[in-house]
């Protein structure tokens, strides 16, 4: 079965690595950009994930280039702890959460697709800008390379992983209302700065109006070294009008957008003083896509943020968009006729990932700090005067049951690892 991929993100790679795992040698990743650079800041894999890469045989590869992330902190503004809870392996998962450079990610997994698929198996300067299912069966992908020529590629199967402005999404859902803004401003980067507390926590502060997250993406190459540490605050200006596409990504001055943030400096952590540090600055509104009605149009299927863009909140757009390629490869090797495995991989994946997209429009589990700032908006002494006992722990374990991301579904659901019977062992 030939199956085509659009798009070569965390997505799109990863379903290639599954598919081939299962026993599909005909998968090609067609990727819009001439050369893949590592581009992105850093992103946060949560263990229901690394245990997908452990079983497709990369997590080892992934932790030389990551810090397995130790804790997760909430603060308020003036640096309170909210509530800080154990990740990974702390928190009683068989596998890690990583912190990691969404490059390093990225170039790990292409280094792997093309060492087991082939030097071909992506294709670089191939943007998907449209598809026909075939009355015979298969689907016709048009393509269309920088120097405006096009061609059109034959495949039984095609997925697009084509991320948040997916024009495999477009051509599926044409009515579809495109990036929604939720009012929010982000700006992000990577510096290199001195560990803070344990070096393995993610921190996440501030108040209604803003928040800063901060977290290690390498560990110090000697004591006493810098490491890699990634940085994102953002700052609520108003809902309305999604800022211009054009504008998005673009680099600003610090200085323009610091003074908002100038109070989050702590005993341990000053993210003025982080983010003057870094190389450059990109702004980004933040935006998710609405949920989808369906994600699967005759031998068509979306995967990854073209499936279901998120509000990045939870670490979750990534990692799910990991989890979709594993569930679609073992759909089709369970299901022989590929419109009832599409049809498998979206029942099973589409409803919680609605779910998580409705949650994190409510700010998912970093609802917390907006709940200290309307009950406490001049501080606390103590975080059990605002919060009643259990609240903040059922706040994130209902968060992580309704990704189904909880220790105990990811310990023990049975593996996606799966085989087509024709495959030698
Ligand atoms: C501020 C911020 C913080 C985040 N933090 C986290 C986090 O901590 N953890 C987490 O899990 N997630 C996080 N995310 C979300 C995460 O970045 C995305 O969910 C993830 O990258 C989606 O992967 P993807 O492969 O679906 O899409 P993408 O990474 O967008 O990849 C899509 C690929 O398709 C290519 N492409 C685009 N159009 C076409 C086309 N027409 N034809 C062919 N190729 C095409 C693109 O060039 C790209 O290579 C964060 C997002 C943001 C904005």
């Amino acid at each position: 079965m030939r199956i085509t991929i659009a798009g070569a993100g965390i997505g799109g790679l990863t379903a290639a690595l599954s598919l081939h795992a299962a026993g599909f040698d005909e998968v090609t990743v067609l990727e819009s950009v001439p050369e893949i650079a590592p581009i992105g800041v850093g992103l946060n894999i949560l263990p229901n994930a690394i245990r997908e890469f452990d079983e497709l045989g990369v997590a080892d590869r992934l932790l030389e280039v990551a810090v397995a992330t130790g804790s997760l902190s909430y603060y308020n503004r003036f640096g309170s702890l909210i509530w800080n809870e154990p990740r990974g392996i702390g928190a009683g998962y068989r596998w890690p959460q990583l912190s990691i450079h969404r490059g390093r990610l990225q170039r790990v997994l292409l280094d792997v697709v093309r060492e087991r698929l082939g030097p071909d198996a992506v294709v670089a300067d191939s943007r998907v800008v449209g598809f026909e299912n075939r009355a015979a069966g298969g689907v016709d992908a048009h393509v269309l390379r920088g120097d405006g020529s096009t061609r059109t590629v034959t495949t039984d199967l095609l997925v697009g992983a084509d991320g948040i402005h997916s024009a495999v999404r477009a051509a599926m859902h044409p009515c579809d209302g495109g990036p929604q803004w939720n009012g929010l401003l982000v700006w992000r980067g990577s510096a290199w700065a001195p560990p803070f507390l344990d070096g393995r926590t993610m921190v996440i502060a501030g108040d209604r109006g803003r928040r800063a997250v901060v977290y290690p993406m390498s560990v110090p190459s000697a004591p006493g070294e810098p490491v890699l540490m990634n940085w994102a605050v953002a700052r609520r200006v108003e809902v309305g009008t999604v800022p211009d596409r054009a504008d998005w990504n673009r680099p600003a001055d610090p200085e323009r957008f610091l003074p908002h943030f100038a109070d989050l400096v702590f005993d341990w952590l000053d993210v003025p003083a982080l983010v003057r540090s870094a190389d450059r600055a990109l702004e980004y509104p933040m935006v998710d896509r609405d949920p989808l009605p369906s994600w699967t149009a005759g031998r068509v299927t979306l995967l990854g943020d073209a499936a279901h863009a998120m509000n990045p909140m939870g670490s979750n757009g990534g990692t799910q968009s990991i989890v979709d390629g594993r569930v679609l490869a073992r759909a089709l090797v369970e299901h022989a006729d590929p419109d009832d495995a599409l049809l498998a991989y979206e029942n099973e994946r589409r409803p919680p990932m609605t779910a998580l997209q409705e949650a994190n429009r409510r700010m998912g589990p970093e609802v917390v700090i907006d709940l200290a700032d309307e009950r406490a908006p001049a501080g606390f002494a103590d975080v059990c005067e605002v919060f009643p006992h259990g609240e903040l722990a059922r706040i994130s374990a209902s968060y992580a049951t309704l990704g189904s991301f909880d220790p105990d579904t990811v310990n023990s659901r049975p593996s996606n690892a799966v085989q087509r019977w024709d495959t030698p062992a």
